[in-house]
């Protein structure tokens, strides 16, 4: 720890990392480095950052010679990765955490998320946003893929915490015209409350619920608007199992496959963020794939729901690239995404198609370049400054295979470190900007008072 323990250097960092006196200048390093980006495993490594940039990188001795000035953050048995990005999430269904066990998607929508959601207002989606956003922290995630209702408020309750996020507003309109328009209004509104906050966190999307919550009609105007936008559109799709019939008849329209309806509303494109894909064919999965698409699996919320396994060696087979998501809590129920990888490999055993190897499974688990962000992702110089450090203790075998342990022994891999954008929001596994225990004695309030309106609606 650079010479200086305990709870002094704690405090000491966590007073640098809260001014902003200038240029942000700090150097992290690490036993082991796994860059996602060029699927390389190094030994000693060490990269400088200045503002939202490394600047410079290499072994950390060289490192660390060239630039004795600037702060260290690292460790022994550290791994330090791209941070960590979750593909698909409702960051404030946290407060129905442990809502609804064992049901499946259709009963746990109806009798368990649904009554609660509805008393859901403003400021309980931004406690909510916030105390997941400090959980996925807490994990290495630097940044979501968010879908929900108040997301001007989730994008609040994220950006106190820290992270990145790709934020949209979940449309609805089951065929209802003037529903429609308020949901694209409501959208609007969203694309020009983030283009206001002018933050270099936030980014938006249109998203379309799923096909059987959404009309042609609504799902026509947003191929228009994400391109007038600039926006990708986040859409859940083939999550369950009798999603084409269900779209079928909803709308009364004949539906020969998801990918040939998708075209024909002219969303087939690399804008397309699919999640779920679970019961999506081979035949989509290619057709998504050579359009660019990207999927966002979500092993977990699969078999919990009851929908299936991931379809993850089919969108290897496809060659249709995919990240990996934990859903909301209320389908997880956990905020650990090392585990999304380790559920990702083992469904990949039992399941058809090429087997998932460890790169495929740790790449899922960060941004994957060139996306979203338009910045480079990784662990070289020019590379965003967006990166995790994780470190090996009890439970873990330091000897054994780095990538077996990131994703097979997440009880023994705990996260030390967090830097966004330059910025450091986790440092010796605390929390630079919000203190834990206040946040959880607030959740705990939250979600008391929301059982209590759940149980007496009166
Ligand atoms: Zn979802």
């Amino acid at each position: 720890m650079n010479g200086v323990s305990g709870a002094y250097a704690h405090i000491r960092k966590c007073i640098y990392v809260s001014c902003n006196l200038g240029p942000l200048m700090s150097l992290l390093y690490a036993d082991w480095a796994v860059d996602t980006a060029s699927r390389t495993l190094r030994r000693d490594w060490a990269v400088a950052i200045e503002g939202d940039s490394i600047v410079d990188a290499g072994s950390k001795s060289e490192i660390i010679s060239k630039y004795p000035s600037y702060e260290k953050f690292g460790g022994r048995r550290c791994v330090m990765i791209p941070a960590l990005f979750n593909s698909h999430t409702h960051l404030p269904m946290v407060l129905l955490r442990s809502a609804a066990e064992q049901q499946p998607m259709a009963e746990w929508f109806e009798k368990s998320v649904n009554p609660r959601e509805r008393l859901l207002d403003e400021s309980l989606v931004k406690l909510g946003a916030k105390v997941a956003a400090a959980e996925f922290a807490l994990n290495g995630v630097g940044g979501v893929f968010d879908m929900y209702f108040h997301e001007d408020k989730v994008v609040e309750g994220a950006e106190e915490v820290g992270i990145r996020g790709i934020f949209s507003y979940g449309m609805i309109d089951y065929g209802n015209k003037e529903k429609a328009d308020t949901e694209l209004k409501e959208t609007l509104n969203f694309y020009r409350f983030i283009q206001g906050r002018r933050s270099p966190l936030a980014k938006m999307a249109v998203a379309p619920h799923a096909l059987y919550t959404c009309s042609p009609d609504i799902l026509k105007r947003v191929g228009s608007l994400s391109l007038e936008l600039d926006s990708p559109v986040n859409l859940h799709l083939a999550e369950r199992p009798d999603e084409i019939e269900l779209v079928r008849g909803t709308f009364g329209i004949k539906l020969s496959s998801f990918a040939a309806y998708l075209k024909e509303l002219n969303l087939l494109g690399p804008r397309l963020v699919l999640a779920h894909c679970t019961n999506l064919s081979l035949e989509d999965m290619s057709i998504f794939g050579r359009a660019g698409a990207f999927a966002a699996l979500n092993p977990t919320s699969n078999l919990r729901l009851g929908n299936g396994l991931p379809p993850a060696n089919r969108a290897k087979l496809a060659k249709l690239e995919f990240g990996v998501g934990t859903d909301g809590a209320c389908s997880n129920d956990d905020s650990n995404l090392l585990s999304e990888a380790k559920m990702l490999l083992v469904s990949s055993m039992v399941s058809e198609g090429p087997r998932l190897d460890l790169w495929d499974a740790v790449s899922a688990l960060t941004l994957p370049t060139g996306r979203f962000f338009v910045r480079d992702i990784g662990l070289s110089r020019g590379c965003l400054a967006d990166i995790a450090i994780f470190e090996m203790g009890l439970g873990s075998n330091p000897s054994g295979s780095i990538l077996g342990n990131l994703t097979y022994s997440t009880d023994g891999v705990r996260a030390r470190h967090l830097t966004v954008g330059g910025k450091h929001i986790v440092v010796d596994g605390k929390l630079v900007n919000c203190e834990k225990e206040r946040l959880f004695d607030e959740y705990e309030q939250a979600t008391r008072k929301i059982e209590d309106m759940v149980d007496d609606p009166d």
